[in-house]
């Protein structure tokens, strides 16, 4: 399986030299030059999680040895992750929840950055990489608490994380500042995400630093979702769910399911969207975003518009107006026209919007929630079902609700269920009217404990006694000066 890039599909690497590049050089994303197919989807039925991340797997990361790919699977998806199913599935309601959250920092990029690193290690050994890596990444503020959870003491490998200042809960940020590691990192930015991801953009395409760094002995490398180590182990998932619901018996053998995906950088619903083309039942994909609804606009009118001020919300991770991985989706809906991606993403830099013509979007269906309906659907799941939901969760959900009155759809519905509410505590007091005056976020978390009875998860009753181990803060423009001190690289 070779990796070719969305802005120039001449460029062809393998799936271990794309793992460690990230990015391509001329600023495009890695994509699998064609989706291998499952066929005989049902002999997977009694596959437990790694059993079937290995399969799946297997048929994208063509040029790692068996043995060694079953390995980083082995030790990603071990007890780090507080259930043995990894990924449990929770009837409440209408719909069936994908509890992705159940790993060591409490949302779904655990999924793909538990694994991350074991990939990476294992594809510098394939191609015989020397040099120190250097792990660069913007976070909307759950990736950065993976990444640093998944590389902290990884020899060999140093991370960064920069994460905006005033743009991530009080959870997250507390998560991030207390990192522990001496190869960690952690910088706070006077900006919002798209300043983040925008200035390690700068950073991977500035050739002079890039090769400065190469003399240090150094490999820059991502751990955002623009990394296809990011992005394949999130396809598992998709096929988990589908499984458990088939040995339920709550659904028929190739009986068709929708799924709702809460949607910001477009990594998890390309994920499903990538399980769909390999042969998952799938009728409709759902993309529900919140008010920083520039997806669910794409795909309803086929214009992707930036012009806007972001919008800080009570889901964060969300909170993106610059999708990086839909760029993928246009490659492989464009029957790969790399000429046309790159015109796009030229006409989105200097213009701030593109429009496509002739794009099928039947597979997608896109709509977005409020700040009151997210309010509204935490509330309501909780009172109907005395089941708890997360902000992001609640943004998916609500979508879905607003797809069936539109639709009379009463196709079976998975719902991506991104975040432990626990993560954004404040929000889900609020909405089941809790009273939170004058409370810290530790004093709301346990109020939602008690007063739900639903048990804190342990990664957040450990935090309140850790400390602050990262102070550094810093403008989008000083972030290459602040990582040049970091890892002690001159002018
Ligand atoms: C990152 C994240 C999302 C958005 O996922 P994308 O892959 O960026 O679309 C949704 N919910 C939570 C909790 C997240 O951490």
């Amino acid at each position: 399986m070779k990796y070719i890039s969305t802005r120039d599909k001449t460029i062809s690497i393998s799936s271990s030299e794309g793992i460690i590049q990230g990015l391509s050089k001329e600023g495009g994303l890695f994509v699998p030059r064609s989706i291998p197919k499952l066929d005989n989807l049902m002999a997977l039925k009694e596959m437990e999680y790694k059993g079937l991340a290995y399969v799946i797997m297997k048929e994208f990361f063509t040029d790692f040895e068996n043995d060694r790919l079953k390995n980083c699977i082995e030790k990603a998806y071990d007890n780090k992750f507080s259930t043995d199913h990894i990924v449990p599935v929770i009837k409440a309601g209408d719909a069936f929840f994908l509890e992705l959250f159940h790993g060591p920092t409490l949302a779904f990029k655990d999924m793909a950055l538990s694994i991350l690193p074991y990939l990476l290690k294992e594809s510098m050994r394939i191609n015989n990489i020397q040099k120190e890596i250097a792990i660069l990444t913007a976070t909307s503020g759950d990736t950065g608490k993976a990444a640093l959870e998944g590389f902290a003491n990884v020899k060999g490998i140093k991370i960064i994380v920069f994460f905006p200042e005033y743009g991530v809960s009080q959870v997250q940020k507390m998560q991030m500042l207390t990192q522990e590691g001496n190869n960690t990192f952690v910088v706070g930015i006077n900006g919002n995400f798209d300043d983040a991801q925008g200035g390690v953009k700068d950073i991977f395409n500035n050739n002079h630093f890039i090769n400065l760094l190469g003399k240090n002995n150094y490999l820059l490398s991502s751990a955002n979702s623009i990394n296809i180590g990011r992005l394949i182990p999130q396809i598992v998932y998709y096929f988990h769910g589908y499984l458990t619901l088939l040995r339920e018996k709550s659904i028929k053998e190739n009986e068709k399911i929708n799924i709702a995906v809460p949607t910001g950088n477009f990594g998890n619903i390309l994920a499903a969207y990538y399980a769909k083309e390999m042969g998952l039942p799938v009728n409709k994909l759902i993309c529900a975003s919140n008010e920083n609804n520039v997806l669910s606009q794409f795909i309803d009118t086929g214009i992707y518009d930036r012009r806007r001020r972001l919008i800080l919300t009570s889901s964060p991770s969300m909170d993106i107006l610059l999708s990086s991985n839909l760029e993928r989706l246009l490659f492989h809906l464009s029957g790969g026209d790399s000429v046309l991606v790159k015109d796009k993403m030229v006409e989105l830099a200097e213009l701030g919007y593109y429009k496509m013509d002739n794009l099928d979007l039947r597979d997608f269906y896109g709509s977005y929630s409020t700040e009151e309906e997210v309010g509204f659907e935490i509330n309501k799941m909780f009172m109907d079902n005395n089941h708890l939901i997360d902000p992001h969760t609640a943004v998916a959900y609500n979508v879905y609700q607003k797809y069936k009155s539109e639709t009379n759809d009463n196709t079976k519905t998975i719902i991506a269920s991104t975040a432990s509410p626990f993560k954004f505590g404040g929000k889900v007091v609020s909405s089941i009217g809790i009273d939170i005056n004058n409370k810290d976020e530790f004093e709301i978390i346990e109020k939602l404990g008690s007063k739900t009875n639903v048990k804190i998860p342990k990664a957040i009753e450990d935090l309140k006694d850790k400390e602050i181990a990262h102070k550094n803060n810093c403008d989008r423009e000083g972030m290459e000066d602040i990582l040049r001190k970091f890892l002690k690289v001159g002018i």
